[in-house]
């Protein structure tokens, strides 16, 4: 359909009623209306849709559905992640058994090498890392455990970043590894970011060079949006992309909203922005088998204007004569991709929550809504648990 047929359906299904349906106490047009196609949005979607038979609209300012871990085919036929890399990985059987509904998979455990003195070197730290930085024979865990106790600058109370590595590696670890990287990508120095910034990366006395532990490490067989494309292919379930909330709110007839987007935005920020950091991608392609040796090479210099660069076939295993890749240049201003865990902004943040308290017919679910540093696999977790929630709702009204 051309942009405006779409336009003119949407405004169709989002024309108000000709009496407010608050006052008439008639049926509304949608039992649920959903902000947000990402994995918040979609598995609600897909929840209240498929248990309890409820007739649900998703809307997303995107023209797609899958919000950040959106995939598609780049002009060459590969296949690429549209706002980076998306590795999936969990300790959750069930949030495995769930998904599993709408994919196969495909078994992936990711690596991920640094850039650091002209060598590339595993990331997180591990054994082999140390061995190859200081021309070392570290042979066991043991020798790597007394070698970083050498090097370790114990810290009383690790509240930062810095803190964080510099009490886990010593600081010339630090600056080859964490400091140039997180300033990059946070704006700020990791004295200034919360320790469960830096804390996402374990450091290993041992020579796994895995990115992740997770006993889940797999990716969608078929990609992400085919995965989507699953879940939200329900008879109840109504799209309108291309949509912004901010647009329609006014015209929308539903008994109850679930909002994944900003939580400020939805309080037209009434307390002030709620900083949010966000990221330009630069996608390529190249005209060889293979460009590097592993999907990710993460680049920790200053100097170097992208934090990493991604080569998707180490991901998806796909067969092609060309290679896609994307560089990640960090941005403030742009798509609100992460939320920055800080303490000024957590105490903002709990302005906002404390109005959503105070919203009981709107649901906040998601990284941006509840601003959190949220994994997929914890936003499935988090959207799942939502549903229990609403579904426990339904059953106490109905026995009133
Ligand atoms: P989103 O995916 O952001 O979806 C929210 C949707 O709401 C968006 O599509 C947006 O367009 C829409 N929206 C917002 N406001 C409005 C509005 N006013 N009107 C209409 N629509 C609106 N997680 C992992 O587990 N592994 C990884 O490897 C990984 N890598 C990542 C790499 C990058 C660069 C980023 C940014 C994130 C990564 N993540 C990763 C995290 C992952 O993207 C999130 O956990 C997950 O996608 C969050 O889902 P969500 O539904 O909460 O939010
Ligand atoms: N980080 C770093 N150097 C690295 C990898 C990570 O300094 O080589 C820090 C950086 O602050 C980053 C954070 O650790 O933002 C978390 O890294 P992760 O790879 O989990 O980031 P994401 O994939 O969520 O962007």
């Amino acid at each position: 359909r051309t942009h405006a047929e779409m336009s003119a359906l949407i405004a169709l299904s989002l024309a108000p009623p000709a009496a407010p349906a608050i006052h008439t106490g008639r049926r509304k047009r949608y039992d649920h209306v959903i902000v947000g196609a990402g994995f918040a949005g979609s598995v609600l979607a897909e929840r209240l849709a498929s248990q309890h038979d409820a007739k649900v609209l998703i809307i997303d300012r995107r023209d797609h559905v899958g919000g950040n871990a959106y995939d598609r085919l780049d002009d060459a036929g590969v296949l690429i992640h549209q706002y980076g890399p998306h590795i999936f990985h969990t300790n959750s059987d069930e949030i495995v058994a769930y998904l599993s509904q709408f994919t196969k998979w495909r078994s992936y455990e990711h690596r991920v090498l640094a850039e650091v003195r002209g060598m590339l070197v595993p990331i997180p730290i591990n054994r082999t890392t140390l061995n190859r930085l200081f021309d070392l024979a570290l042979g066991s865990d043991e020798d790597a455990a007394r070698y970083l106790a050498g090097r370790s600058e114990p810290v009383d109370d690790i509240r930062t970043s810095e803190d964080v590595v510099v009490n886990a590696v010593g600081r010339e670890l630090y600056e080859m590894f964490f400091r140039g990287y997180t300033r990059k990508q946070w704006g700020m120095d990791p004295s200034e970011l919360d320790r469960a910034v830096t804390a996402r990366i374990p450091t290993r006395t041992g020579t796994d060079d895995r990115y992740f532990g997770d006993v889940h490490q797999i990716m969608p067989a078929d990609g992400y949006t085919a995965m989507f494309e699953r879940m939200l292919d329900h008879p109840n379930i109504e799209r309108a992309l291309g949509t912004d909330w901010r647009d329609v709110r006014d015209t929308v007839d539903a008994a109850h909203l679930v909002y994944t987007g900003p939580i400020d935005e939805y309080f037209d920020h009434r307390f002030g922005k709620l900083p949010y950091r966000s990221l330009r991608f630069e996608h390529r392609t190249v005209e060889a088998e293979q460009f590097q040796p592993v999907a990710v090479i993460n680049y920790p210099d200053e100097a170097v204007p992208y934090t990493r660069v991604t080569e998707y076939k180490h991901l998806t295993g796909q067969q092609h004569p060309a290679t896609s890749l994307t560089y990640e240049y960090p941005a403030a201003g742009g798509d609100p991709f992460y939320p920055i865990p800080r303490p000024e902004n957590q105490v903002l943040f709990k302005k906002y929550e404390a109005l959503a308290d105070a919203t009981p017919d709107v649901s906040f679910v998601g990284r941006l809504a509840t601003y959190r540093y949220y994994n997929m696999d914890q936003v499935v977790g988090q959207a799942l648990a939502t549903f229990r929630r609403l579904d426990r709702a339904r059953e106490e009204a109905r026995q009133n």
